[in-house]
């Protein structure tokens, strides 16, 4: 749906078919200020998702709010990837790790789709956390989420690790979209060059991993070739796959723990 079917599906709580199948009705005064009031504040550059309080990601309801980065279409690739190779013969990792989970997004939605997985997720964020625990039981998932900055102490023994952690480096994030700045800084920045979770999760991943375990992650417009030397760099670890979105952005690196 465009951001003028999510307005009015929202708020007059219909389908999109009915808005234009629905036939010639007066709109009650109450929903003209609603949609009036949402305006405003959409023409100042607040993105849709934070006014209306929630979106859509792989088919399910999110709620979002200002302390979570709002899910984008490109972080299904992510999901649909790490599906696709918890499908593969071995079926699917006991244990599966989400970092920097925020909405919770990409945890709610492995959950739902392995429903035989212990889905664990992290954030640094405890404002996040709460509202990822909210999706994960609106959404009748379990997720163990745990308030951390990138592993679960004490944890491991997870098959697969999936992550779409910060990336964009600092001194891009002002010159952005203006939408983008009402979301949390810490769930957009990535250090100087935007890689530095990448390099964080890298160096510590095998005390976590299971072997062979997958590390599958998100990366930013033109990280992939330093995220897979990044990778190569790492003992025991080896690229796998690029899967490239829509737009021919290569977009997931897939990663296996061989050693
Ligand atoms: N995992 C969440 C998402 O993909 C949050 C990511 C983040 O805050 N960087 O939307």
């Amino acid at each position: 749906m465009n951001e003028a079917e999510l307005l009015f599906t929202d708020i007059l709580g219909c389908s999109r078919i009915s808005l234009y199948t629905g036939g010639k009705r007066r709109m009650p005064e109450g929903k003209c200020v609603l949609i009036a009031g949402v305006l405003k504040r959409r023409i100042l550059g607040e993105p849709l998702q934070y006014i209306l309080g929630r979106t859509e990601f792989m088919g399910m309801d999110f709620r979002v709010t200002p302390d979570v980065l709002i899910p984008r279409p490109e972080t299904e690739i992510l999901v649909e990837t790490a599906l696709r190779y918890a499908k593969i013969p071995q079926g699917a990792p006991r244990r599966v790790l989400d970092i920097g989970t925020g909405s919770g997004c990409v945890a709610v939605s492995l959950a739902r789709y392995l429903p035989q997985s212990n889905i664990c997720a992290t954030d640094i964020s405890a404002a996040a956390l709460r509202v990822a625990a909210g999706n994960a039981a609106a959404n009748g998932c379990g997720v163990d989420l745990f308030y951390a900055d990138i592993f679960p102490p004490g944890e491991s023994g997870f098959g697969m690790i999936v992550s779409n952690p910060p990336y964009i480096p600092e001194g891009q994030i002002e010159s952005l979209q203006r939408e983008v700045l009402y979301e949390p800084r810490g769930a957009l920045c990535g250090g100087t060059d935007g890689l530095d979770f990448y390099r964080r999760i890298c160096a510590e991943c095998r005390g976590v991993l299971s072997h062979p375990g997958l590390l599958i992650m998100e990366v930013g417009y033109g990280q992939a070739e330093d995220v897979r030397s990044m990778i190569s760099a790492t003992p025991g670890m080896r690229v796998e796959e690029t899967v490239s979105d829509y737009a021919g952005i290569e977009r997931v690196i897939v990663a296996r723990r061989q050693s």
